[in-house]
């Protein structure tokens, strides 16, 4: 690709170009370009917050100079990192999303008709940002399903006496805050209060290090796992991967998930049973490098 004179950038995380209006999102020498219209708001406090209106994919909430969502993609995310856990059982009604603070996950949850969903997120105003300049909830966090509490997930899952059909893990990008959530205890705490278990696990392609680190504390917490892949074109590189652990076997079945799926009679922009089974099939590469565990 060539840029113009004006257009010039250099790699950096999480930059604005100066010139032309561009977002850099750099990793390990390469990077993701965005053209930005309009900076809608920006704070620095747990995490550095900010909210872009780019040209081509919406609003983009970024978060310590990572990527969370854009308007146009993030159903790719939100859709398979919800209905894959949900639809692996009957009538979940008892969710715990932690982090999550946009609101596409309990978007896509109370799409299953659950009794109750707690979300647990470390940092208020994530949530606020988001409501004030995004809205991609679509008003779920205010729904009287829903119970929003403010503190750090792991702490929650460490002293919780409440279980759950199902915990589902939508943290930030490696940062400070969200470490703790791919530590071997808060996978440990997660398995004695829910039988399955579903976290985004980022880029095995470009996080290897990241990606095996949370994998083999995952295994520690939890006798089963398994890995699925999706595309979602904003996260590094596009290719992004889950994690799906329980005490007990996962084998996906697409005639069951067909039936949830016809039952629940649910909508969606990017999910649908046959992604659902595609997505756990990896390639050599995948396979060969969780061989190595
Ligand atoms: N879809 C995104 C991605 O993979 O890039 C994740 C977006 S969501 C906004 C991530 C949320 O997790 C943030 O709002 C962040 O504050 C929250 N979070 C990070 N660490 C957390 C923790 N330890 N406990 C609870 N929430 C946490």
């Amino acid at each position: 690709m060539k840029f113009k004179k004006s257009e010039k950038f250099t790699e950096s995380s999480g930059s604005m170009n100066s010139v032309v209006q561009w977002f850099v999102e750099g990793y390990n020498g390469s990077a993701l370009m965005i053209k930005v219209k309009e900076i809608l708001f920006e704070k620095k406090g747990l995490q550095h917050i900010q909210i872009f209106e780019t040209e081509s994919f919406g609003k983009m909430l970024v978060l310590d100079g990572k990527i969370q969502l854009t308007e146009r993609d993030e159903v790719m995310y939100h859709e398979m990192l919800v209905h894959v856990p949900l639809f692996m059982i009957d009538g979940p009604s008892k969710i715990l999303v932690i982090g999550g603070g946009d609101g596409g996950s309990v978007r896509e949850i109370l799409k299953h008709e659950p009794d109750e969903v707690i979300m647990v997120e470390i940092d208020r105003e994530v949530v606020e940002a988001c409501q004030m300049h995004i809205g991609i909830d679509g008003g779920a966090l205010k729904d009287n399903r829903v119970t929003v509490l403010f503190e750090d997930g792991i702490e929650f899952v460490r002293t919780s006496k409440e279980k759950f059909d199902v915990i589902i893990v939508d943290g930030t990008d490696p940062n400070p805050v969200s470490k703790n959530l791919i530590a071997e205890e808060f996978y440990r705490y997660c398995s004695k209060i829910a039988n399955l278990f579903a976290t985004q696990s980022q880029s095995p392609f470009v996080q290897d290090q990241y990606f095996i680190e949370l994998i083999q504390n995952a295994q520690r917490g939890f006798n089963f796992y398994s890995v699925y892949i999706n595309y979602v074109p904003t996260y590094p590189l596009g290719l992004w991967s889950y994690l799906l652990a329980s005490n007990s076997e996962l084998n996906p079945n697409y005639d069951e998930i067909k039936r949830r799926w016809e039952e629940r009679n649910i909508e969606t922009k990017h999910y649908n049973p046959e992604l659902h089974m595609a997505s756990f099939a990896l390639p050599q590469w995948l396979k060969r490098r969780l061989g190595e565990i």
